[in-house]
Protein backbone atom coordinates (compact mmCIF):
# COMPACT_ATOMS: atom_id res chain seq x y z
CA UNK A 1 0.00 0.00 0.00
CA UNK A 2 1.45 3.49 -1.22
CA UNK A 3 2.76 5.64 1.76
CA UNK A 4 -0.22 8.41 0.78
CA UNK A 5 -2.52 5.49 1.22
CA UNK A 6 -1.85 4.24 4.82
CA UNK A 7 -1.57 7.88 5.95
CA UNK A 8 -5.42 8.45 4.52
CA UNK A 9 -6.71 5.93 6.16
CA UNK A 10 -4.23 6.74 9.32
CA UNK A 11 -6.20 10.35 8.91
CA UNK A 12 -10.11 8.44 8.47
CA UNK A 13 -9.81 6.46 11.62
CA UNK A 14 -8.78 9.08 13.38
CA UNK A 15 -11.35 11.41 12.03
CA UNK A 16 -14.26 8.42 12.96
CA UNK A 17 -12.98 8.55 16.39
CA UNK A 18 -13.21 12.11 16.38
CA UNK A 19 -17.05 11.93 15.39
CA UNK A 20 -17.76 9.52 17.28
CA UNK A 21 -16.65 10.89 20.41
CA UNK A 22 -18.27 13.86 19.23
CA UNK A 23 -21.61 12.14 18.63
CA UNK A 24 -21.57 13.04 14.94
CA UNK A 25 -22.39 11.35 11.73
CA UNK A 26 -19.07 10.81 9.66
CA UNK A 27 -21.15 13.14 6.80
CA UNK A 28 -21.00 15.71 8.67
CA UNK A 29 -17.28 16.11 7.97
CA UNK A 30 -15.62 16.64 4.95
CA UNK A 31 -11.81 16.13 4.89
CA UNK A 32 -9.84 18.82 2.13
CA UNK A 33 -6.71 17.39 1.22
CA UNK A 34 -4.18 20.31 1.31
CA UNK A 35 -1.74 19.94 -1.68
CA UNK A 36 0.00 22.95 -1.29
CA UNK A 37 3.77 21.90 -2.24
CA UNK A 38 2.72 18.52 -3.44
CA UNK A 39 3.35 17.26 -6.44
CA UNK A 40 0.90 15.66 -8.87
CA UNK A 41 1.73 12.42 -8.14
CA UNK A 42 1.35 12.26 -4.70
CA UNK A 43 -2.12 14.01 -5.42
CA UNK A 44 -3.24 11.53 -7.82
CA UNK A 45 -2.72 9.29 -5.10
CA UNK A 46 -5.02 10.66 -2.88
CA UNK A 47 -7.61 11.13 -5.50
CA UNK A 48 -7.22 7.78 -5.90
CA UNK A 49 -8.68 7.38 -2.39
CA UNK A 50 -11.49 8.80 -3.82
CA UNK A 51 -10.84 11.99 -2.15
CA UNK A 52 -12.35 14.80 -4.06
CA UNK A 53 -11.80 18.13 -1.96
CA UNK A 54 -8.15 19.53 -2.57
CA UNK A 55 -7.27 22.83 -1.10
CA UNK A 56 -4.44 24.72 -2.57
CA UNK A 57 -2.89 28.25 -0.86
CA UNK A 58 -1.65 30.00 -3.43
CA UNK A 59 -2.85 30.90 -7.48
CA UNK A 60 -0.07 30.40 -9.30
CA UNK A 61 0.69 26.73 -7.87
CA UNK A 62 -3.58 26.26 -8.78
CA UNK A 63 -2.75 27.34 -12.59
CA UNK A 64 0.03 24.94 -12.91
CA UNK A 65 -1.93 21.96 -11.53
CA UNK A 66 -5.25 22.51 -12.20
CA UNK A 67 -6.04 20.81 -15.73
CA UNK A 68 -3.76 17.56 -14.85
CA UNK A 69 -5.54 17.16 -11.81
CA UNK A 70 -9.31 17.51 -13.09
CA UNK A 71 -8.23 15.87 -16.16
CA UNK A 72 -7.30 12.99 -13.90
CA UNK A 73 -10.13 12.72 -12.20
CA UNK A 74 -12.60 13.32 -14.68
CA UNK A 75 -11.11 9.76 -16.30
CA UNK A 76 -12.45 7.80 -13.12
CA UNK A 77 -15.46 9.84 -13.48
CA UNK A 78 -14.98 11.88 -10.36
CA UNK A 79 -14.92 15.88 -10.07
CA UNK A 80 -12.80 17.91 -8.15
CA UNK A 81 -14.29 20.25 -5.44
CA UNK A 82 -11.16 23.11 -5.05
CA UNK A 83 -10.83 25.25 -1.82
CA UNK A 84 -8.75 27.94 -1.99
CA UNK A 85 -7.57 28.40 1.83
CA UNK A 86 -4.87 30.86 1.77
CA UNK A 87 -4.62 34.45 1.97
CA UNK A 88 -5.94 36.04 -0.95
CA UNK A 89 -4.73 39.41 -3.01
CA UNK A 90 -7.45 41.84 -4.75
CA UNK A 91 -5.37 41.35 -7.94
CA UNK A 92 -6.09 37.70 -8.29
CA UNK A 93 -9.86 37.18 -7.75
CA UNK A 94 -10.33 36.79 -11.40
CA UNK A 95 -8.74 33.68 -11.29
CA UNK A 96 -10.01 32.47 -8.03
CA UNK A 97 -13.40 32.64 -8.75
CA UNK A 98 -12.18 31.14 -12.10
CA UNK A 99 -10.62 27.94 -10.17
CA UNK A 100 -12.14 27.62 -6.51
CA UNK A 101 -15.62 25.79 -5.87
CA UNK A 102 -15.34 27.64 -2.09
CA UNK A 103 -12.78 30.24 -1.15
CA UNK A 104 -12.26 30.02 2.78
CA UNK A 105 -10.18 32.93 3.51
CA UNK A 106 -12.22 36.73 2.81
CA UNK A 107 -10.38 38.68 5.21
CA UNK A 108 -11.47 42.30 3.88
CA UNK A 109 -15.10 43.62 2.83
CA UNK A 110 -12.55 45.00 -0.20
CA UNK A 111 -11.62 41.28 -1.67
CA UNK A 112 -15.66 40.57 -0.90
CA UNK A 113 -16.42 43.18 -2.78
CA UNK A 114 -13.80 42.13 -5.71
CA UNK A 115 -14.93 38.45 -5.50
CA UNK A 116 -18.37 39.78 -5.32
CA UNK A 117 -17.69 41.84 -9.02
CA UNK A 118 -15.82 39.24 -10.48
CA UNK A 119 -18.83 36.50 -10.03
CA UNK A 120 -21.00 38.95 -11.15
CA UNK A 121 -19.06 39.43 -14.52
CA UNK A 122 -19.24 35.61 -15.48
CA UNK A 123 -22.62 34.68 -13.88
CA UNK A 124 -21.50 32.89 -11.34
CA UNK A 125 -22.41 32.77 -7.34
CA UNK A 126 -19.24 32.12 -5.58
CA UNK A 127 -19.51 30.57 -2.65
CA UNK A 128 -17.09 32.01 0.46
CA UNK A 129 -16.11 31.61 3.79
CA UNK A 130 -15.21 34.30 6.07
CA UNK A 131 -11.97 34.18 7.59
CA UNK A 132 -12.00 35.12 11.73
CA UNK A 133 -8.40 35.52 13.31
CA UNK A 134 -9.89 34.31 16.50
CA UNK A 135 -6.51 34.15 18.40
CA UNK A 136 -6.08 37.67 17.59
CA UNK A 137 -2.03 36.89 16.37
CA UNK A 138 -0.74 39.60 14.36
CA UNK A 139 0.90 37.47 12.10
CA UNK A 140 -2.82 35.86 10.78
CA UNK A 141 -5.34 37.28 8.75
CA UNK A 142 -8.92 37.48 9.08
CA UNK A 143 -11.48 39.40 10.53
CA UNK A 144 -11.58 40.37 14.21
CA UNK A 145 -14.78 38.73 16.29
CA UNK A 146 -15.52 42.40 17.58
CA UNK A 147 -16.41 43.60 13.75
CA UNK A 148 -17.43 40.68 12.15
CA UNK A 149 -20.91 41.42 12.82
CA UNK A 150 -20.96 44.52 11.14
CA UNK A 151 -18.80 43.98 8.13
CA UNK A 152 -21.37 40.76 7.68
CA UNK A 153 -24.24 43.22 7.91
CA UNK A 154 -22.19 45.12 5.07
CA UNK A 155 -21.77 42.29 2.68
CA UNK A 156 -25.25 41.48 2.68
CA UNK A 157 -25.66 43.50 -0.58
CA UNK A 158 -23.27 41.40 -2.38
CA UNK A 159 -25.70 39.48 -4.56
CA UNK A 160 -22.90 37.09 -6.18
CA UNK A 161 -21.27 35.82 -2.92
CA UNK A 162 -22.60 33.54 -0.80
CA UNK A 163 -21.71 33.45 2.64
CA UNK A 164 -21.86 29.49 3.72
CA UNK A 165 -19.62 30.23 6.53
CA UNK A 166 -16.92 30.66 9.18
CA UNK A 167 -12.71 29.79 8.64
CA UNK A 168 -10.46 30.19 11.47
CA UNK A 169 -6.51 28.61 11.98
CA UNK A 170 -6.10 28.28 15.42
CA UNK A 171 -2.12 28.92 16.95
CA UNK A 172 0.26 26.48 16.37
CA UNK A 173 0.82 25.16 19.73
CA UNK A 174 0.86 21.58 21.39
CA UNK A 175 -1.84 23.32 23.97
CA UNK A 176 -4.84 21.71 22.47
CA UNK A 177 -7.06 23.46 25.24
CA UNK A 178 -5.78 26.79 23.24
CA UNK A 179 -6.87 24.94 20.00
CA UNK A 180 -10.07 24.01 21.62
CA UNK A 181 -10.95 27.74 22.97
CA UNK A 182 -10.41 28.86 19.22
CA UNK A 183 -12.81 26.63 17.69
CA UNK A 184 -15.34 27.01 20.12
CA UNK A 185 -15.31 30.30 19.80
CA UNK A 186 -15.29 30.07 15.92
CA UNK A 187 -18.63 27.75 16.47
CA UNK A 188 -20.23 30.47 18.95
CA UNK A 189 -19.56 33.32 16.56
CA UNK A 190 -21.48 31.25 13.50
CA UNK A 191 -24.21 30.65 16.46
CA UNK A 192 -25.07 34.20 16.88
CA UNK A 193 -24.51 35.40 13.16
CA UNK A 194 -27.04 32.61 12.10
CA UNK A 195 -28.97 33.77 15.21
CA UNK A 196 -29.19 37.51 14.76
CA UNK A 197 -30.58 35.56 10.85
CA UNK A 198 -29.20 37.40 8.58
CA UNK A 199 -27.06 34.61 7.24
CA UNK A 200 -27.41 30.92 8.00
CA UNK A 201 -24.16 29.90 8.06
CA UNK A 202 -23.47 26.33 8.10
CA UNK A 203 -20.20 26.05 7.57
CA UNK A 204 -17.03 25.65 9.87
CA UNK A 205 -13.40 25.53 8.11
CA UNK A 206 -11.54 24.63 11.61
CA UNK A 207 -8.52 21.87 12.21
CA UNK A 208 -5.16 20.92 10.31
CA UNK A 209 -3.26 17.87 11.19
CA UNK A 210 -2.39 18.44 14.64
CA UNK A 211 -5.89 19.90 15.64
CA UNK A 212 -8.45 18.39 13.45
CA UNK A 213 -9.62 16.03 16.44
CA UNK A 214 -10.57 19.37 18.59
CA UNK A 215 -11.98 20.76 15.73
CA UNK A 216 -14.30 18.20 15.45
CA UNK A 217 -15.24 17.71 18.54
CA UNK A 218 -16.25 21.76 18.65
CA UNK A 219 -18.42 21.38 15.08
CA UNK A 220 -16.21 21.40 12.71
CA UNK A 221 -17.82 20.94 8.99
CA UNK A 222 -14.29 21.05 7.08
CA UNK A 223 -11.01 19.77 7.94
CA UNK A 224 -7.94 20.96 6.14
CA UNK A 225 -5.48 18.16 6.50
CA UNK A 226 -2.03 18.13 4.54
CA UNK A 227 1.06 16.87 6.75
CA UNK A 228 -0.58 13.87 8.16
CA UNK A 229 -1.83 13.10 4.88
CA UNK A 230 1.66 13.83 2.64
CA UNK A 231 4.29 14.36 4.75
CA UNK A 232 6.03 17.21 6.39
CA UNK A 233 6.97 20.15 3.43
C1 LIG B 1 -1.15 24.43 5.07
C2 LIG B 1 -2.50 24.68 5.60
C3 LIG B 1 -3.27 23.65 6.17
C4 LIG B 1 -2.75 22.24 6.35
O1 LIG B 1 -1.92 22.18 7.46
P1 LIG B 1 -1.26 20.79 7.92
O2 LIG B 1 -0.75 21.11 9.28
O3 LIG B 1 -0.18 20.48 6.95
O4 LIG B 1 -2.32 19.76 7.96
C5 LIG B 1 -4.55 23.95 6.59
N1 LIG B 1 -5.06 25.19 6.47
C6 LIG B 1 -4.36 26.21 5.95
C7 LIG B 1 -5.00 27.55 5.85
C8 LIG B 1 -3.07 25.99 5.49
O5 LIG B 1 -2.38 27.01 4.97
Amino acid sequence: MSEVRKNIEACLARLRIAVGRAGRPLEDVTLVVVTKGIGLSLIYEALDCGLVHIGESRIQETAIKYNALNQYAARRERRIIWHMIGHLQVNKVKDAVYFFNLIHSVDSFRLARAINAEAQRVGKIQEVLIQVNVSGEPSKSGFSPDVLMGELEQMKGLAHIKIAGLMTIAPLTADLLVSRSCFHRLRELRDDISRHGFYALTVLSMGMTHDFEVAVEEGASLVRIGTAIFGER
